[in-house]
C-alpha cells in the first residue's frame, strides 16, 4: 500500500455515508493499539467499533477473583499475577486489598518465573493465576511442562483460560448487531487463519485478520467496511499469521488442556468456550473448575459493553465516579479494557 493509497483511503473512511456499519475487535491489544493511533476520530460516525471480549482480565468473573483472594490469605501460599488483574475487585476485594491485608500476593511479568520461585522457596506454595486465551495458554502449558520435568509439588495454576470461536458464537447471537469482525492476530497467530475463514462462512459476515500498526487497522477496517453484508475472509497479517497457525503450540496446549464450558463476565456460562487441565495433570490445579458466579460492581455495565450493547462513554458512571484512577470496573482497570482505552484517548 503506497502513502497515496493510504491517504485516499483515510479520506473514503472518513466521508463515508452509506449504512451504519458496526466492527468488532475482540482482541484487548488491538483495543489499545486502536486507541493509541486515534483511529476512531479517522472514521465517519457511521462506522462504528466495538470492544468485544477480547480483553483477558475484562471477561474473568469475580468468582475467579474471590477464589484467587481465597487462596492468597492461606498461610504459606502465595498469589503469582499479571498486574493488571491484582486490582480487579471480587465480590468483596481484589488482590490488592487482600495484599494490603497481609495476603501474599505477588506481581510477574512472565509465567515462567513461577518455575524459579517454587524451585527457590521449597516451603512455600505459589498459585498462578493462568486467564488468557490461546495466545497465553501455550506458556501455561510450558509451565506445566517445566513444572513436572523439575518435579515441583509446589506449584499450581488457577486457571481461567478462554477461546475465541464459541464467544464469537454467542456475541452474533445476543450482542449488539456486529457486521465484521477484526479478527485477533495474536490468536491467530496460535491457531491459524482457517479457523477465521470457516466462522465467516458460517455466519455470513466478514473477518479480517489484522496486525496492529495504524496503517493495518486502517486498511483492515477498510477491507471490513467494503465486505459488509456478506461472508469473507481476509489475512491482512501475512507475516504472523499462516492458514493452520503454530502447531507445535497447539500440540503442546493439547497435551495438558481439554476443552471445557467456561464463564465470561456478562456472558454467563457458555459450552466449550474454555479450556482446563486434563485430568491426568489436575495435581497442578488450584480449584479452577466450577467457578461460575459474578457480581459485578453496583452500576458497572461491563456486561452490556463487553457484547457491544453500550458504548464506555454510555455508563452513567464513565469519567465521573469511574475513572482509570479509580476503577470501578475491570474495563476501566485493565490497559486492555474498553472502558480504559475509551477514557485514555479522551472519547467522552
Ligand atoms: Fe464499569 Fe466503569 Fe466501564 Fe462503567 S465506566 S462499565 S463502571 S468499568
Amino acid at each position: 500500500m503506497s502513502i497515496m493509497d493510504l491517504k485516499d483511503i483515510v479520506k473514503e473512511l472518513k466521508e463515508y455515508e452509506g449504512d451504519e456499519v458496526r466492527l468488532m475487535e475482540v482482541c484487548g491489544t488491538h483495543t489499545a493499539a486502536i486507541s493509541e493511533n486515534g483511529i476512531p476520530s479517522m472514521l465517519s460516525p457511521h462506522i462504528k467499533l466495538i470492544s468485544g471480549p477480547g480483553c483477558p482480565v475484562c471477561v474473568t468473573v469475580t468468582a475467579v477473583i474471590d477464589r484467587l483472594v481465597e487462596l492468597s490469605l492461606l498461610p504459606g501460599t502465595t498469589v503469582l499475577t499479571f498486574g493488571d488483574l491484582i486490582r480487579v475487585k471480587g465480590s468483596k476485594m481484589s488482590l490488592a486489598d487482600a495484599k494490603a491485608e497481609g495476603a501474599s500476593v505477588k506481581m510477574v511479568y512472565s509465567p515462567m518465573e513461577s518455575i524459579k520461585l517454587a524451585k527457590e522457596n521449597p516451603d512455600q506454595n505459589y498459585v498462578f493465576a493462568a486467564i488468557g486465551f490461546e495466545t497465553t495458554t501455550p506458556v501455561y502449558a510450558l509451565l506445566i511442562e517445566e513444572a513436572k520435568k523439575e518435579g515441583l509439588k509446589n506449584l499450581k495454576l488457577l486457571t481461567s483460560l478462554k477461546t475465541m470461536p464459541e464467544v464469537i458464537r454467542w456475541v452474533i447471537k445476543n450482542g449488539g448487531g456486529i457486521d465484521g469482525f477484526i479478527a485477533p492476530g495474536h490468536v491467530s497467530a496460535v491457531t491459524g487463519g482457517e479457523l477465521f475463514k470457516e466462522l465467516a462462512d458460517e455466519l455470513g459476515i466478514p473477518f479480517v485478520v489484522s496486525g496492529f500498526e495504524g496503517k493495518e487497522l486502517i486498511f483492515t477496517i477498510y477491507s471490513l467496511v467494503k465486505m459488509k453484508g456478506k461472508a469473507g475472509y481476509k489475512n491482512l497479517y501475512k507475516s504472523v499469521v499462516t492458514k493452520e497457525g503454530n502447531l507445535k503450540a497447539k500440540e503442546l496446549v493439547d497435551k495438558y488442556f481439554e476443552v471445557s464450558d467456561a464463564s465470561w463476565r456478562g456472558m454467563g456460562r457458555i459450552p466449550g468456550s474454555g479450556m482446563v487441565l486434563r485430568k491426568e495433570y489436575r495435581d497442578f490445579d488450584a480449584g479452577s473448575i466450577g467457578l461460575d458466579e459474578d457480581h459485578m460492581p453496583a452500576g458497572c455495565c461491563c456486561d452490556k459493553v463487553l457484547v457491544g450493547k453500550l458504548q464506555p462513554n454510555q455508563c452513567p458512571l464513565f469519567g465521573k465516579s469511574c475513572t482509570p484512577d479509580n476503577a470501578h470496573g475491570a474495563c476501566m482497570v485493565s490497559t486492555e479494557g474498553s472502558c480504559y482505552n475509551y477514557f485514555i484517548s479522551g472519547r467522552r
